[in-house]
């Protein structure tokens, strides 16, 4: 094909995409509206730019000329939201570190990732001192102390984080450069081996940010966000940069309440303080939040919560609807920036859906994105038909997926093979190419000939009005193959038999919503489901503990 290029004015600025400008505008219109961490910390917009700038004069300081990756081991606070801007705006990589994996795994991804300085709370040295030892690129840590003297450490410490930003400018120039260079990096963790490192540009981070602006904003539907939200992240931000949504608060300049280590009792102090009107999170954090006695009688009506990272049962949609909570589901993984899918409910939707209607429509895993070319396809690489039934691999092509895992050629080839990254995600697809998440590939259960969705079969349970949690897996069946498992955490002060369950499964077998062999025989009632670091069921950890590999 032929193009047709124009030579710019030799004067013309080829813009690049960077993560400041995502920060550069965010004092015009509401500057005074505040950073909040916990009962600690607030500020205004203007002197998030000059932290921003003061935090850039540190890396300065210490020498860091850019291309060298900084990590943060914090909770969510107002030193991680100076850090998303501070680093990459220098020219370094933040690597956000995971503190929930294993020592082990913590120590290899601070050396796989080469990081050379590390940002920290206090909370995080006594085991960062275990494993200095073992450290090949770290040369200095800045500790974060709150409430606690500095902790005695044989670490390089460069000083506290405090400390350092007083004694550095709040000017600071902040350079143009390739819009393609990295600016944030990460690990995620499969089911064997290594941590895997995924990375992304500024170029991507702030076309990520956009798409994400536009998706929750620019339509008529539920759950649409705009600039006067209070934003509470109740997800990790070493989880996915939680989900790129610190960058849209703060490009759309929102109030920003950070609710640090998580604990209930603050989280709900600052929930009444602050009346957030925006959060997002994995279900579990839901469940637990408004399941705790503590937020029985607070009014959560206009509170928006995306939920992503597991599917939304259809139990716990329901009960926070009723609470006037406007529930929707996101879709997204690590190697993916996060986003990929939302649901749209339309305005004229939400207001003429009645309960259930609306439940169904809310835990569907949605539509692509904008600028997210989503398929979901046979071993053959062909689409499935969209049926709603027939079950396929999603693959992905957008502006912001990872290109690679770093320093994992084979990994990498693996994840994009034939040109579109593969999510691991079996789905179905409707006619108007919603999808629906059926499992990972290796958690769907396949029992007599056909695939069962551990997902489907959890929320079906999940609606048994004793229990409030279950995890499915499947075992191995010498006659089906393989036959799900049922983990059942039930209500507090509540009662339930084998029978029960499947007796409350019934309908749904003489309606065809499942076959009669999906109902599983095997059900054990336990006191707690095993979670991953970032809070999701850990059917690993189920499946060995029934022995199943
Ligand atoms: P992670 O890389 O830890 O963020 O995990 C990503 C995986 O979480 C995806 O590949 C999906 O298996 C799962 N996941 C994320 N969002 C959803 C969703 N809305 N529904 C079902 N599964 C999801």
């Amino acid at each position: 094909m032929n193009l047709r290029k124009i030579a710019p004015a030799s004067n013309a600025f080829a813009f690049p995409l960077l993560i400041k400008s995502l920060l550069n505008n965010s004092k015009l219109l509401e500057p005074e509206r505040e950073i909040v961490y916990r009962d600690r910390t607030r500020y205004n917009y203007f002197e998030l730019h000059k932290r921003v700038a003061k935090l850039a004069n540190v890396f300065k300081n210490l020498g860091l000329n850019g291309g060298e990756t900084i990590a943060v081991m914090d909770y969510d606070s107002h030193r991680y939201l100076e850090s998303f801007f501070a680093i990459p705006m220098t020219g370094h990589v933040i690597h956000t570190i995971n503190w929930r994996l294993s020592p082990t795994q913590i120590l290899y991804t601070i050396n796989h990732a080469e990081d050379v300085v590390i940002i920290a709370h206090a909370d995080f040295v006594p085991l960062l001192t275990q494993l200095a030892a073992q450290f090949t690129t770290v040369r200095q840590v800045i500790v974060a102390v709150e409430d606690t003297p500095m902790p005695d450490t044989t670490l390089p410490v460069a000083g506290e984080y405090e400390e350092l930003l007083a004694g550095a400018s709040d000017e600071y120039d902040f350079e143009d450069f390739d819009e393609d260079a990295v600016a944030t990096t990460f690990y995620t963790t499969g089911t064997t081996g290594n941590p895997k490192g995924v990375f992304f540009t500024h170029r991507q981070i702030v076309l990520h940010t956009l798409a994400i602006a536009i998706n929750f904003s620019s339509t008529a539907a539920a759950c649409r966000i705009n600039n006067a939200d209070v934003y509470m992240p109740l997800t990790p931000f070493f989880h996915v940069h939680a989900w790129g949504f610190p960058f849209l608060a703060t490009m759309l300049n929102m109030k920003q309440v950070f609710v640090g280590k998580f604990e209930p009792e603050m989280t709900l102090k600052l929930f009444m303080q602050h009346k957030p009107t925006l959060s997002h999170c994995v279900p579990t954090i839901l469940q637990m939040f408004v399941s705790h006695p503590a937020t029985q009688a607070v009014d959560m009506s206009g509170w928006k919560v995306i939920i992503g990272g597991s599917a939304l049962p259809k139990s716990l949609a329901k009960a926070v609807l009723q609470r006037g909570i406007d529930v929707v589901t996101a879709y997204g993984m690590s190697e993916t920036c996060p986003l990929l899918t939302t649901i749209y409910l339309s305005n004229q939707d939400k207001a003429r859906l009645d309960p259930d209607a609306q439940v169904a429509a809310r835990t569907r895993t949605g539509t692509a994105a904008v600028l997210v070319d989503l398929r979901v396809v046979d071993e053959a690489g062909n689409d499935v038909p969209l049926d709603d039934e027939t079950m396929g691999e999603v693959v992905v092509r957008a502006p912001w997926l990872t290109q690679g895992y770093f320093k994992e050629p084979e990994k990498s080839e693996e994840l994009w093979r034939g040109g579109w990254l593969h999510t691991g995600d079996v789905a179905t697809m409707d006619a108007r190419r919603s999808i629906k998440i059926a499992d990972r590939i290796k958690d769907v259960i396949k029992t007599g000939g056909e695939w069962v969705s551990s997902i489907d079969l959890e929320s079906l349970i999940g609606l048994h009005p004793a229990v409030q949690e279950v995890a499915v897996v499947g075992i191995p069946d010498a006659k089906w193959g393989e036959r799900p498992h049922a983990s059942i955490v039930l209500k507090a002060g509540q009662q339930a038999t084998i029978e029960h369950i499947k007796a409350h499964l019934e309908p749904f077998v003489e309606r065809g919503t499942i076959n009669k062999w999906t109902v599983p025989e095997s059900i054990a009632f336990v006191e707690a489901i095993p979670k991953t670091s970032v809070g999701k069921i850990d059917k690993k950890v189920i499946r060995a503990g029934l022995l199943v590999v």
